[in-house]
């Protein structure tokens, strides 16, 4: 077919009808809340202009970037601030910031420095710079402490009486949401509530508080509030695997991982296959070479497992995954050179999964698909 990869050549196609039906069951599961799609990390190894303009065809009003050049990046591919707010999180000390705020990025402060540092570069930028104050409500992770909440609070409004920031939102990042009845989410929705609650005290009156993940947006209706910032479903994986699969949860994958049979080849029993011969053949049989390997994304911990699709039947890699390359055991399968292998993809065709590969490398998803290599090519359908 024309979305076929070329010889040699694997390509991740990404199917962007599905991101933006991803995107639009999750603004059912959001109830009245708005809906941030997370497209930090090339929207997830995914092509983040593309499936960023997909999720705001599904109802995304705001999208995430982690740092500055992803956020730059959205806007300098003509996404305005009329099709979607951006909040950058990652503000890193002595970041020229003056871009952002010229571009009309929302950037968050963990701390003192950082609300000086935003309202530095609004003054030479010469507006307003919309903030979002971030409160560690239990990760442990990034976050004003409690302790440090008020200080945080005041520095913020005091360079809003200046006019160089308005805090526009109140945020925080859940521990556990995909473990149900984890307690420590109960402990951060009220921890979360708390510094709202003395930020408002004090004078700010946020635009949006924004505290869900994936897991919490299907799961968890209390972590809401007026904004949810789902990343790994927009892609169509399940958050939360143990409670339900992607069709679950209304998903469906966005992306196949494919290649083409780049040589098949009889060899005797008793061939050793693959760096350090892990994997010797025990009858005569055909090899497959497939031009993807451990540069690509696919993991040298998935030697002698996998597995991949090939002519309808799932073939284990034989032996060692190498840079470039892995070798399929092909047994008596009617294939050649050419022929198409899927690595994974939603499953439909009889594909593993991409939480079937997590699963038998002992990863979770998002490491699987923001590990696919940038000489892999992504292709949108
Ligand atoms: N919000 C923040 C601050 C994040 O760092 C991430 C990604 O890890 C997300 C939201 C999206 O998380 P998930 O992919 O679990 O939905």
């Amino acid at each position: 077919s024309d979305s076929s990869p070329p010889l040699g050549n694997a390509q991740a196609r990404v199917d962007l009808a599905a991101v933006r039906s991803n995107v639009v069951a999750l603004r059912g599961h959001a109830g009245a809340a708005e809906v941030m799609a997370v497209v930090k990390a090339d929207a997830y190894g995914h092509g983040m202009v593309p499936v960023a303009r997909a999720a705001i065809a599904g109802g995304a009003t705001w999208l995430g970037a982690a740092v500055l050049e992803e956020a730059l990046g959205l806007r300098a591919a003509g996404i305005g601030p009329d099709d979607a707010r951006v909040l950058c999180w990652l503000i890193a000390p002595g970041a020229d910031l003056e871009p952002a705020v010229a571009a009309d990025v929302d950037l968050s402060a963990n701390a003192v420095w950082a609300v000086e540092q935003v309202a530095a570069a609004a003054e030479s930028a010469g507006r307003t710079a919309r903030l979002h104050l971030k409160i560690d409500s239990g990760l442990g992770r990034g976050g004003a402490t409690a302790a440090d909440w008020d200080d945080l609070v005041a520095a913020a409004l005091k360079e809003q009486a200046a006019g160089r920031v308005q805090v526009v939102g109140i945020w925080s990042h859940l521990a556990c949401s995909d473990e149900p009845g984890h307690p420590s989410i109960a402990a951060q929705v009220e921890a979360f509530t708390a510094a709202v609650r003395a930020a408002e005290r004090a004078g700010v009156r946020p635009e949006v508080r924004h505290l869900a993940n994936s897991a919490a947006v299907v799961n968890l209706p209390e972590t809401h509030f007026d904004l949810v910032r789902p990343g790994i479903a927009a892609y169509g994986f399940s958050p939360i695997p143990e409670l339900g699969d992607s069709a679950h949860f209304g998903l469906r994958p966005a992306m196949t991982l494919a290649a083409r049979l780049l040589l098949t080849k009889a060899v005797p029993a008793g061939q050793g296959v693959s760096y350090g011969h892990t994997y010797v053949t025990d009858r005569p049989t055909r090899l497959g070479i497939v031009p993807i390997g451990y540069a690509d994304g696919i993991p040298r911990t998935a030697s002698s497992r996998g597995p991949m699709l090939v002519g309808g039947r799932r073939v284990a890699i034989a032996g060692r995954v190498c840079m470039d390359q892995v070798v399929l055991d092909l047994g008596d399968l009617d294939v050649a050179a050419g022929d198409e292998v899927l690595v994974f993809g939603p499953g439909d065709r009889g594909e593993p999964t991409v939480q079937e590969w997590a699963d038998t490398i002992g990863t979770i998803t998002y490491e699987v698909v923001t590990g696919i290599g940038a000489r892999i090519p992504r292709v949108y359908t």
